[in-house]
């Protein structure tokens, strides 16, 4: 059987079709567009996945019928997307009247279903995204009419996003629950696939990174770089968040720490170590989460509240997954593990002073788990991960080399730990880095499959059957694929971003 991705074989799918045993021409009979099955699998339309009513066609054009002699190039500047051309049209007295038959603050103030204040910030935040690379507009947001001009991420937000203020509405006002709920709405929206919520009080605040990770070797022997050079996370009695060429500044202020999760492709992890592919699949959570961090500070300002997020990590959002509910933490103690997306999966934060219902953590019987199944740390190369049978405080007497430096690991926490210098230089000695851990460990399935769900609801109630559990991964054959098997992934059609967005809809048909 394929590793990559759980491919369904030739018989399980006659066998679905209700044709196991049946010849080629009971099954051409149901399957009126192939030939053969070898047909269907081999075929442009099977490798790009359309409904079995969708017919390639041989010929060159569409059914839309062209003629080539009379198409030339278009200008797009007269196209309807341009203003000036529908006013030349209609002439600027009648845009302007059909332009203000709506009245988006009138409908904000009116709360109109579908036009209220966090619908606009929603509108809003959805369309700062698209100024991430500098790409520069004049496009009017229609809610507000405020000029977007050019925009520049920073510490705060975006410049140029329409406020409650600027729009002539009061700010949004919702109770901390309603708040969570909205929030996840949005963010859900934006591309991050779950959302927890934490106070950021005086014990989480100890959380708060002093300063960014960072740091070029040309800093090795006049160490530590400037703070030009990494700016430091500081606290201080103001009332807005802002950022100076030193240092980013929280306001001390009751604050919510947003940490969300952006899943990866687990069939891609699983090309291992040096691949490629796997650091396309690592690579792709930031790019992803510029797009959320962007889009949920554009909406938490039109609402009228702050977003703060920029360095990484300003609240390690590992502690965020873990502590409000999002995670449990793995045998790695540079891993955790969601219930719904496993291992292979990124979380980030943001900091807000919208008010918020905070979330609370869970217990799945995910770490219980990690306890004997030993899966990651047997297949660490780089062997870094804690061997024990129970996590420890302090680094594992087993795993300690006199040369450790004593400041990388942050105390506090029982954990089984791993060591992350032995990790990153193994990760260095292979283009693409590592991930095996990730990739191997039990959890790291596919979830469409409801054996899954059941595998999942008993471990979190018993610990009896954790060995069971876990031959039977091994038996149903996940972990790393090999050789050719890796470039299987220029022929399936994995889901778009190579991961199952579906995952905790609660919406029936998708
Ligand atoms: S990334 Fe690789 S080297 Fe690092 S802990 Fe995981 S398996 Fe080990
Ligand atoms: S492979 Fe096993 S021990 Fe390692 S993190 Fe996954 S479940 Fe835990």
């Amino acid at each position: 059987m394929s590793k990559f991705h759980s491919a369904v074989t030739r018989r399980d799918f006659m066998k679905g079709l209700g044709l196991a045993g049946a010849g080629i021409g009971t099954a051409a009979a149901v399957s009126p567009l192939y030939r053969d099955l070898d047909e269907m699998i081999g075929s442009k339309t099977a490798q790009w996945k359309r409904p079995w009513w969708v017919k390639e066609l041989e010929l060159e054009e569409p059914t839309t019928e062209i003629d080539w002699d009379m198409v030339e190039r278009f200008d797009a500047r007269y196209s309807a997307h341009s203003p000036a051309e529908v006013c030349r049209f209609v002439g600027l007295d009648e845009y302007n009247r059909v332009r203000a038959l709506s009245n988006a603050k009138q409908d904000m103030l009116d709360n109109k279903p579908g036009s209220t204040l966090r619908d606009n910030a929603l509108n809003i935040g959805a369309g700062t995204g698209q100024y991430m690379s500098g790409y520069k507009t004049d496009y009017v947001f229609p809610a507000a009419g405020t000029c977007c001009g050019s925009f520049s991420v920073y510490w705060t937000g975006q410049k140029g996003v329409a406020t409650p203020e600027s729009m002539g509405v009061p700010k949004w006002s919702g109770t901390p629950e309603e708040n969570t709920q909205m929030v996840r709405a949005a963010m859900r929206f934006f591309g991050a696939t779950d959302v927890s919520v934490g106070e950021l009080n005086e014990r989480t605040k100890k959380f708060v990174s002093t300063y960014p990770q960072g740091g070029d070797v040309k800093y090795l022997d006049n160490w530590p770089p400037p703070d030009t050079y990494i700016k430091k996370i500081v606290f201080e009695d103001v009332d807005q968040g802002y950022s100076t060429d030193t240092k980013y500044v929280i306001p001390n202020k009751p604050l919510y720490c947003i940490t969300y999760t952006v899943p990866m492709s687990k069939d891609l992890f699983r090309t291992g170590p040096g691949s490629q592919l796997r650091s396309a699949a690592n690579i792709s959570r930031y790019r992803l989460r510029a797009a959320i961090d962007t889009c949920t500070k554009g909406f938490l300002t039109a609402l009228g509240y702050q977003g703060l997020e920029e360095p990484y990590p300003c609240f390690p959002s590992q502690a965020g997954a873990v502590l409000d509910g999002l995670a449990k933490m793995g045998r790695n103690s540079n891993v955790c593990i969601s219930p719904e997306y496993g291992s292979v999966h990124g979380y980030f934060d943001i900091i807000t002073d919208l008010p918020m219902a905070p979330t609370h953590p869970i217990d799945a019987g995910i770490f219980r788990f990690c306890h004997t199944c030993h899966k990651c740390a047997d297949e660490c190369p780089a062997k870094c991960i804690d061997q024990g049978s129970e996590p420890t405080w302090d680094f594992p007497a087993s795993m300690y080399k006199p040369e450790m430096p004593v400041d990388y690991h942050a105390p506090g926490k029982r954990l089984f730990w791993n060591d992350p210098i032995a990790c990153q230089m193994y990760s260095n000695s292979v283009a693409g880095a590592c991930g095996v851990c990730m990739a191997t460990c039990t959890f790291n399935t596919n979830g469409a499959s409801m054996i899954h769900d059941v595998v999942k609801a008993t471990l979190a109630k018993t610990s009896l059957l954790n060995g069971f559990l876990w031959n039977a991964d091994k038996a149903f054959g996940y972990g790393l694929v090999e050789g050719d098997e890796k470039e299987k992934f220029w022929e399936i059609g994995l889901p778009a971003y190579g991961f199952d967005t579906t995952v905790g809809s609660t919406v029936g048909g998708y």
